[in-house]
């Protein structure tokens, strides 16, 4: 009998947190105590986040990251679980604190205040994903975001591209990233801020005059780094693609939604795009993949809670 696990389709190597969010009537001055209105612990992390968008959309899901056992992290790792992803490839430390996103929400307006403390996310080393290799080259797709250290997100993609997979970077939070990584990327996606933070000074201000010429601006410079394929999404006016099917570039429309709840949007952008390619689709069909869902997942509230599942969208890529 073969006990050998199938091989996970998609491999993210990135972050877990867990969420606590507090909702008040305002955001507290510094100093000032209030009284709130209602809590919820819900689990996070672009990694987690990305991971659960890519399973509830299909693929077979392995996440490589580290978790701190202190206070919620046997909740994180029980919430991947009941997602179906895998979580053999988590490094679990007994002694540390998990990553935690301390998040207050105005009610009138919506606005809000975040602290994020990366924990055990920030003591991912080359090594553990090194631990994971063959998991990494036996996927089809590896995706990575800036939430964990960068050499272990560049060991994760030398695997990858020692074996033929596909790489994925959603270079978010934006921060400056070293050649050698964005060489091993082949896909760069980014929202409009990451682009133009990344791009800095190759952007002169006539590239800056609206939405769309920044994208398409920021993803002929970002392309010439590296990356075969370049995503800058664009909110509710979809995504710019550039790369080697599109040298031109193309306009993907968002699908039209009553937003409700954007927070999230571009990691199931993210994980629809991971599971499209995957799947071989054509760029363009895996990134309207992404959108669909990015789309659904905007029409409700919450981050994972409001990820599509595949019999939700629209069979464009069935
Ligand atoms: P991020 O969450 O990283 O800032 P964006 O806000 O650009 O990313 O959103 C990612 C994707 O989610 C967009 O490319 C689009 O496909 C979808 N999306 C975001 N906002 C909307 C919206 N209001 N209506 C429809 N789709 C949306």
């Amino acid at each position: 009998m073969n006990l050998e696990k199938a091989a996970a389709t998609v491999v993210v190597v990135g972050s877990i947190n867990m969420d606590l969010v507090a909702h008040a009537s305002r955001l507290p001055a510094p100093g000032e105590t209030l009284i709130g209105e209602a809590f919820a612990g819900t689990p996070g992390g672009k990694g987690g986040n990305q991971a659960v968008a890519a399973s509830r959309l299909g693929a077979d899901v392995a996440l490589v990251g580290r978790v701190g056992l202190r206070q919620h992290g046997h909740e994180l790792l029980a919430a991947l679980e009941q997602e179906h992803v895998s979580t053999d490839a988590i490094h679990r430390d007994d002694a540390a604190w998990p990553g935690v996103a301390v998040i207050m929400v105005a009610r009138d307006g919506g606005e809000n205040a975040i602290v994020v403390v990366p924990g055990s996310n920030a003591d991912l080393t080359p090594a553990d994903v090194e631990a994971a290799a063959r998991q990494i080259q036996s996927a089809r797709v590896v995706v990575a975001q800036l939430e964990v250290p960068v050499p272990a997100i560049q060991r994760a993609f030398e695997l990858a591209r020692q074996a033929g997979v596909t790489t994925v970077l959603n270079a978010a939070p934006a921060q400056s990233l070293p050649p050698a990584l964005l060489a091993l990327t082949d896909w760069l996606v980014v929202n409009e801020t990451e682009a133009a933070q990344l791009c800095g000074d190759a952007l002169d201000a006539a590239a800056r005059v609206d939405e769309l010429t920044l994208a398409r601006e920021a993803a002929r410079h970002l392309r010439t780094l590296g990356p075969r394929h370049v995503l800058v999404t664009l909110g509710g006016q979809g995504a710019w693609l550039l790369g080697d099917e599109h040298p031109q570039g193309h306009h993907l429309r968002a699908t039209r939604v009553d937003a409700i709840d954007t927070v999230g949007a571009g990691d199931t952008l993210v994980g629809g795009l991971a599971v499209g390619l995957a799947e071989g689709l054509e760029p363009l069909q895996a990134a309207s993949l992404g959108q669909s869902a990015a789309a659904l997942a905007v029409s409700r509230s919450g981050v994972q809670q409001a990820m599509p599942y595949r019999s939700e969208l629209p069979a464009l890529a069935d």
